[in-house]
């Protein structure tokens, strides 16, 4: 495998692209919105910087990474050179649907289809295609440069080629695989997200403020980071996806996105990405601060 596209370049995607980049896989990396490619790649440069102030890459090799990539506009334009293609894509079946359509006509019949989605059925997203056995879960973590988890989904029809090309590239990639089945919330979300959806509705029901329900969680559990502080990190649109799956796929009431959190993503209080969510993030500011709406 020489050439990877990435589809999206948000949250997940930049830092999807800057791993393959740097271990020497020349890289697409592609959204329908210039201006989140242009800070994409502001992201990686800056990523890549801290790596060499740690001394954990050279200018050489940061120069390398920034070499093996090119932003694109147009699936069209990448998708069909590539020998894998990871779909980062925003966190909805409809889109995700689309463009696996479209991968299938356009790329090659040897190209595995990947799909980095939190939730979504890699089994449903297979049958968009007529190659379902090339179709794959690559779930990979938030900061991805950073985590050593993919989380790799076989679909109900993914073959046991496509499933070890996949895990043995992820080694190449210095990460840890681990194979799970495709079920709602595969194993990571499906633990992680019913916590978060907890924590909201202990905030909803005044039994503890923000700062409270994290640092319990922080310094009782050893979590590194609270769950509130997590859901603002992932996304609280991304965090409402997944529940929405879980809560469809399980048909359990345990599964129902807390009301507070319906409210907050229909508001557009995303998180970091919009500058609000649980806490208030200001550019340049590190400290945790909680948003005054959480304030009594
Ligand atoms: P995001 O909203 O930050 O980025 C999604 C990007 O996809 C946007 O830049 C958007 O412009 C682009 N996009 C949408 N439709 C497109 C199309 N048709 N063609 C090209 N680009 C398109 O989302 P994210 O948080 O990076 O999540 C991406 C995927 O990764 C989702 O499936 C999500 O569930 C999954 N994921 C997210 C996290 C997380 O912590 N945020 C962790 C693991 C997996």
């Amino acid at each position: 495998m020489n050439t990877i596209t990435v589809i999206g370049a948000g949250t997940m995607g930049n830092g999807i692209a800057h791993v393959f980049a740097q271990n020497g896989f020349k890289v697409y990396l592609v959204d329908m919105n210039a201006l989140i490619l242009e800070k994409a790649l502001t992201t990686i440069t800056k990523n890549l910087d801290r790596m060499v102030l740690k001394a954990s890459i050279t200018e050489d090799k940061k120069r390398e990474t920034l070499a093996n990539l090119i932003m694109e506009t147009e699936i069209l334009k990448a998708a069909p050179l590539s020998d894998l293609v990871v779909e980062a894509a925003s966190e909805n079946f409809i889109i995700k649907e689309k463009i696996f359509r479209q991968l299938d006509e356009i790329c090659p019949a040897s190209t595995i289809l990947a799909s980095n989605t939190s939730s979504i059925s890699i089994t449903k997203i297979g049958a968009c295609t007529k190659r379902p056995e090339k179709v794959i879960g690559m779930h990979f973590m938030n900061p991805v440069p950073v985590m050593k988890l993919v989380e790799i989904i076989r679909g109900y029809a993914t073959d046991n080629l496509t499933t070890k090309t996949i895990m043995d590239l992820s080694i190449q990639l210095g990460k840890i695989p681990v194979e799970v089945n495709d079920y709602p919330g595969f194993v990571a979300n499906r633990i992680l997200m019913p916590m978060i959806n907890e924590s909201i509705y202990t905030l909803f029901e005044g039994v503890a403020g923000v700062y409270e329900i994290d640092t319990v969680m922080k310094l009782g559990m050893a979590h590194p980071m609270g769950p509130l502080q997590l859901a603002d990190f992932i996304g609280l649109d991304v965090c409402l996806a997944i529940l929405n799956v879980l809560h469809d796929g399980m048909g359990q009431p345990k599964y129902a996105p807390c009301p507070l959190l319906v409210n907050m993503v229909t508001a557009g209080f995303l998180g970091v990405k919009t500058g609000e969510g649980f806490y208030k993030y200001t550019a340049g500011n590190r400290d945790l601060i909680v948003s005054e709406r959480f304030l009594k």
